[in-house]
């Protein structure tokens, strides 16, 4: 069968790169068969080796660029190839933005098969270290502790001093807390023998408080010289303010477990979005970059273009940052969420912003909001915030039974924001405008907001 290819396996070809998947690969086609080449950019003529071949599509490796893209630039990070947590550090930030806004583009029409207006995307002006949360596995070498990255399609854990999109002071806290979890006699996890102690360290920082919050997660119900650990941070990290600890011993990906304490401090920090406070647990969602946060939120609070008369549901709140953005602007907004510790945070910033027009619900928004509904509540703007798999159907059918005059949609995946889009348009709605905004710069990660109204 695959004498029918067009290429085989060990072939060395010329081609010319047409796309870039979601994960940073090049990809060619020779007869319109796909080959997907790591570190290959549109518009690049190069030689490749083929070096796998299934029915549909195969893979390759790069053997040398022929013709350079004018977007291509060296990886400033080190330990790019290794990591994984980037995939476009080798794409200029110019062409990285270009490449998000085809994405976007191309992604609802072929999905969706929406035709809007998608506007340019919204990008940073210093495109690094934005990342105010730092999360490593932690493993061990000669003895010691380490602490950085699974290594690409491996459970191996390579160490990382610094990262490059994470602001400079996670590295420090992570390595400092790294040392003296070493220095006490701190175990790493051994995920293959399901032993051993510390299995993440993570590390969340106020970008613009400053405050900094540690979480120690373990398999273990305690740490070994738990004391004398924490009093050591104390003494070493700058602005700490609370000390977590997250058990997790089920043989899972899933980063924490269900017991969750305060070892010292406070159970949150805070952190501003514009002039909202907002206090964040350890458990809580909070978006990881939050200079484009502001940009995104405002880019919803206009496209929702309150008045101050609306009823607004804010569908998948999490810690209510979006709610409250919405409640400085509408009569009443209807927050709901999973997670009962956002939930418990949301009412906390709710408060400590003096805002009162706004209340919260504990539970799936595929239940709660068409439970609301048929208690006789309606909204007259509805804001759904999903996680990647996008929204529930049961969610989408009671948008279309009552009908809010407008709907954003704020999608950190555009394949699902597609399919959702196709849905409400299928029911009445039109997507004005899309605009995509760039909170993941140096990764493929895209985030769009659409407009909808009811025509
Ligand atoms: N709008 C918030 C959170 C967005 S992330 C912000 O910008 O900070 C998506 C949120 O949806 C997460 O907090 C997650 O816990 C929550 N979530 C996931 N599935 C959900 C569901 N079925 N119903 C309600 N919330 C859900």
């Amino acid at each position: 069968m695959s004498k029918t290819l067009p290429v085989q396996k060990n072939d060395i070809i010329d081609i010319i790169f047409e796309d870039l998947t979601h994960e940073g690969s090049g990809v060619a086609k020779v007869d319109g068969y796909p080959l997907f080449i790591p570190n290959g950019l549109p518009g690049e003529k190069a030689t490749v080796k083929v070096i796998k071949t299934n029915k549909n599509y195969g893979f390759g490796r790069l053997v040398e660029i022929k013709e350079r893209s004018p977007y291509r630039v060296e990886a400033p990070c080190l330990i790019y190839k290794e990591c994984g947590g980037c995939q476009l550090q080798h794409l200029s930030y110019e062409g990285q933005l270009k490449m998000k806004h085809k994405h976007v583009m191309d992604v609802l029409e072929r999905i969706g098969k929406i035709n809007t207006t998608v506007h340019p995307t919204l990008g940073m002006e210093d495109p690094w270290r934005y990342r105010n949360k730092s999360q490593v596995p932690i493993g061990e070498q000669e003895g010691g502790l380490i602490g950085g990255f699974y290594q690409q399609r491996s459970h191996q854990i390579i160490n990382m001093e610094q990262c490059l999109i994470q602001q400079e002071e996670n590295d420090y806290v992570v390595n400092t807390v790294k040392d003296i979890c070493s220095k006490y006699g701190v175990r790493a996890y051994d995920e293959a023998r399901h032993k051993g102690d510390l299995r993440h360290i993570m590390v969340r920082r106020g970008a613009i408080t400053k405050e900094v919050m540690i979480v120690l997660i373990t398999r273990t119900q305690d740490i070994p010289n738990r004391k004398a650990i924490v009093d050591e941070i104390v003494e070493k990290v700058p602005n700490i303010k609370s000390i977590i600890h997250n058990v997790n011993n089920k043989k899972t990906n899933v980063i924490m477990g269900e017991i969750t304490r305060v070892l010292w401090g406070e159970e949150t920090i805070t952190d501003y979005i514009g002039d909202v406070k907002f206090a964040i647990s350890a458990r809580s969602f909070y978006q990881v970059n939050p200079e484009q946060t502001k940009v995104l939120y405002e880019k919803a609070l206009e496209y929702a273009d309150l008045n101050g008369e609306e009823k607004v549901i804010d569908a998948y709140c999490g810690i209510g940052t979006i709610s409250l953005f919405l409640a400085k602007k509408a009569r009443q907004v209807f927050g709901v969420e999973i997670v009962p510790q956002a939930i418990e945070d949301a009412r906390k910033n709710a408060l400590i912003n003096d805002i009162h027009n706004v209340e919260f619900a504990v539970g799936e928004a595929e239940v709660v909001i068409p439970n609301w509904y048929k208690a006789g509540n309606e909204a007259d703007v509805l804001v759904v915030d999903p996680p990647r798999k996008g929204c529930d159907e049961a969610l989408l059918q009671t948008i279309l039974d009552m009908k809010p005059r407008k709907v954003v949609y704020v999608s950190c995946n555009p394949a699902t924001l597609a399919r959702d889009l196709r849905v409400l348009e299928d029911g009445g709605y039109k997507t004005e405008e899309v605009q995509p905004v760039d909170m993941f710069p140096q990764t493929t990660h895209v985030e769009a907001v659409a407009r909808l109204s009811l025509v």
